[in-house]
Parts: C-alpha cells; structure tokens; sequence
C-alpha cells in the first residue's frame, strides 16, 4: 500500500481526509485508484485530456515525477505520493522560489536541461536567479534578449532613456517602429515576447547614489551595461559595498573590455582605475563612434559571464581583463590584481557610503553656458521671437516628447516628437522655412540633419532649445 498525501485546498473533494492508503504498481496507477475513489478529485488534478494539470506537481517520496519517469514511474509499497498544487495566496509580497519548472519551461529550456553543466538544476538556478541590467542600450541590447531566452526568473532594467534612431545600428533590443518610446517599454515587450516567464522589474530612473543601494540590493548580481564613468563609478562602489559581482563590459569603436569586479577575493573597478580621467579626454560613443556589432560581443561576454556565475560552472572572468580587437580580431587578456590600496575594496577602503558621482568624475552639475554665436543652421531664440511678432510666414516644430511639451511649451509652436518626424515628414511644406526646437538644442539638431538628408534646404536650429528661450525671451517657461 503507498500512502498519498493529499494537500489541503484538495481535502474538500476527497472527504476531508489528509492521507489515503491506495494500491498500485506506478504512480499513474495509483492516481487512477485515488481518482476512482473520489470522482470530484479527478477533475481537479487532471484536465480533460486525462492529463495531470500543469500546475498540479506530483512528488514520489521527495522526487518531482516529471523528472523521474513520469506516471509510470513504479510505486513501491510504504512509499508515499504527495500532490502539491500552486498556491496564489500568500500576503507577503515575498514570492516562494519555484521549486521546479512547468512542462513548458522543460520544453522551451531543453538544450540546456540535456547538458550536464546546466541540467534541471542549473535551470532551477537560473530561474531562482536575480540580474540586475543597468542601461538597455547598447550594452544591455543583447544582454536583456539573451538573458531573457537563458530562462533568467528576475531581470531588472534601469533606463530612462527614449529610443531614436542612431540607437537602432546597434540596440538590437529596440525597433525601428520604437523610435520615440521608452527604452524600457521596447526592452521589456521585446524581452517578454522572447520568454514571457521572465519577470521583469522596471526601473525608469538614473541611478544615483540616493537609489542605487536599494535598487541593487534585490538582485544577486549585476550587470553594468552604461556609457559614462559616474554611473561605472556608482555601481562599483554599490557592489563593493553589497558584495555583489559586477559583470563589466566597455565599448569603444573597434575595442572592448570585459570583466567580473566586486567578487570574493577579486578585485574591483578602482583597483583598475582609482580615478576617472579628465571629463572630456575620453570621448563617449555618441562623440567617438562605435562599431555597432561591436556591443553585441561583449555584452553577449557579459551575459556568459553572468549565467557562469549563476550556476557555479567554469572560471569566472575574475581578475582579468579581456581586452577584445576587432579590427585586429584579437582577444587579449590582461591580469588584474585586488589592489591592498584599493579606496573601495582595498585593506583601508575610504569608500564607506556612496558619493556624489558627477563632481568625482569632475563633471559639472549644470550644463555649461552654451559656447557664443551660432554656428551655421542655428537661429537663436530671440530671432526666433521677432519672426513670431513680425508674423513672417515660418513654421517652427517642437521635436520633444509630448510630456514634455506638457510642462512648457511655446504656443507658436507645433509638435512633432523627434521619433514621428520621419512618418509625419509630410505635414510640413518644404518651400516653408523651419524652425525646430527641442529642450536644449540636440534632438532639434538631429531633426534638422534628418529634414535637410530628406530634401529640406530651408531648415534651422533654434540654438539652446526651451531652455535658452526661457533665458533670453520668456523667463515664464518653466526650465526642467
Ligand atoms: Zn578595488
């Protein structure tokens, strides 16, 4: 006789019993009796195929049968069946770690359950597994695609950026038809449609030294996929301070660099560089260029590295720095040493709480005064104004985001976000002189090259945005 548990929300349709004493050789066979016994349980555990419901789990002694062989599986006697269905309740907020993984999810994860390095348990791991994705750009284009179909349960994303079009040679992530929407809302429908178990947590922020501990200390490990060196910065110093790996990768045109900072006994990103170089000496890619496949790889040696870390297998790429060439196609690798002087992770470290990251990185809190006189294309704002007064017969186009029209606005203006120009490029009269404006001058900028490749001749760019026409023609439009 083997002794079937039955779970409480069941006992309602098997006499209020917990356990029955049923004969048979397998599980199916054993099922069959308890089902025979009790008609009202059948159609709880089974759906009308005759097959166990997917959300009802059936464990031999303390074995899954899904993992065993299935219902044939052979019973012996004293050994006990328990049926385990999900269970929504729980007031917590603190989610269960699933324990297995649906049929679905053995299907979808199947050339990974067959290797031995990964199996049920990896796979378990990987969906028990946070990852944190700072910047869905570049970088955390292939990261957030591949870590999705990877059968990662938990990804946070940390963006608030809009996708435009000069995003689209390289943040595969996000499509043409995205331009002009959230960086977050293309990743997470892109991420979601790949593998719609992963949960996704929405972060619409810069991270700061204000959010970032609380932001990161959800996640078991992080991975930095930003462009600047105050947020490399922040999110060293954060993981050193949570004990969290950092999994690193930098692009530049034809270079990258991979590496795992902040894990035990490892060093970290001050080891390497203690301090930024001078604002301005590197230039970002938006200044300098990047090959567009070239994210691709190293945010694809990131996600690697993240899911190594995840299961345990292999030598993480910790204390050395893969330098990668492509160009050259070469891959080099460098070692990299915890330094004893380290500010953060050193035997003295200085870095005890989060710092104000822009004034390390020497970059000043507000934009700079914008450089004197136009530059050929740009019509300064207090023109602008007389051309409204004088009624010329011009047009001038507001190319931001419609929640930011919503905080200011010139009326004269009309708005076009920067993302629907190319489809409503016909709305406007080239024989019409244009004037575009954004918030300070760089969007417009980029809508004016976009008007003049598509025929337009009479285009200009009013220079400093809303921001320079509150400072020099309406101090009542609100800045932000
Ligand atoms: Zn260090």
């Amino acid at each position: 006789m083997a002794k079937v548990l039955i779970p409480t929300p069941l006992r309602q349709y098997a006499d209020k019993r917990d356990s029955v004493e049923l004969t048979g050789a397998t599980v199916a066979e054993v099922l069959g009796a308890l089902t025979t016994q009790y008609p009202d349980l059948r159609k709880q555990i089974y759906n009308d195929e005759g097959k166990l419901r997917s959300f009802v789990n059936v464990y031999l002694n303390d074995e899954d049968i899904r993992y065993l062989k299935k219902e044939a599986t052979s019973v012996a006697s004293n050994d006990t069946l328990s049926i385990v269905p999900s269970i929504a309740g729980g007031s917590t907020g603190v989610a269960t770690p699933p324990a297995t993984l649906s049929n679905d999810e053995i299907l979808r994860h199947s050339r990974h359950l067959i290797m031995p390095e990964v199996g049920i348990e990896g796979q378990l791991k990987l969906k028990n597994a946070k990852v944190l994705l700072v910047g869905a750009g570049g970088l955390g284009a292939p990261l957030g695609l591949y870590l999705s179909a990877a059968g990662i349960g938990r990804i946070g994303v940390v963006d608030f950026d809009v996708v435009d079009f000069t995003n689209l040679q390289r943040q595969v992530i996000h499509g043409t038809k995205d331009v002009g929407r959230k960086k977050l809302d293309s990743a997470s429908e892109r991420m979601r449609d790949i593998n719609p178990n992963v949960q996704i947590d929405r972060y619409e922020v810069a991270l700061s030294s204000e959010n970032a501990l609380e932001i990161l200390s959800g996640y078991d490990l992080v991975v930095d996929g930003t462009d600047n060196f105050p947020t490399r910065y922040l999110v060293n110093d954060a993981c050193v301070l949570l004990k969290k790996p950092n999994v690193y990768g930098s692009i530049f045109r034809f270079e990258g660099q991979a590496t795992v900072f902040a894990y035990p006994g490892g060093p970290c990103y001050r080891c390497l560089y203690p301090e930024p170089p001078p604002p301005g000496l590197v230039p970002s890619c938006a200044e300098g260029g990047v090959l567009g496949i070239l994210p691709g790889l190293i945010g694809l040696v990131q996600a690697t590295e993240a899911v190594k870390l995840i299961l345990g297998a292999g030598d993480p790429l910790v204390g050395r720095l893969l330098l990668y060439d492509a160009l050259a196609m070469r891959f080099r690798e460098l070692k990299l040493r915890k330094s004893p002087e380290c500010p953060a992770c050193g035997d003295h470290p200085t870095i005890t709480k989060l710092i104000d990251y822009q004034q390390f990185c020497g970059i000043p809190q507000h934009q700079p005064a914008p450089e004197p006189g136009l530059a050929q294309g740009e019509i300064d704002p207090v023109d602008v104004k007389k051309k409204i007064d004088r009624g010329d017969r011009f047009l001038l186009i507001d190319v931001r985001e419609p929640h930011e029209y919503q905080i200011c606005n010139i009326p004269y203006a009309r708005l076009i976000p920067l993302g629907e120009l190319p489809k409503r490029v016909h709305e406007l009269d080239s024989a019409i002189e244009i004037v575009a404006h954004c918030k300070s001058g760089v969007r417009s900028a980029k809508a004016c090259d976009f008007l003049r490749q598509a025929g337009f001749r009479k285009v200009k760019n009013m220079k400093g945005g809303i921001v320079a026409w509150s400072d020099k023609v309406d101090p009542r439009v609100p800045k932000y």
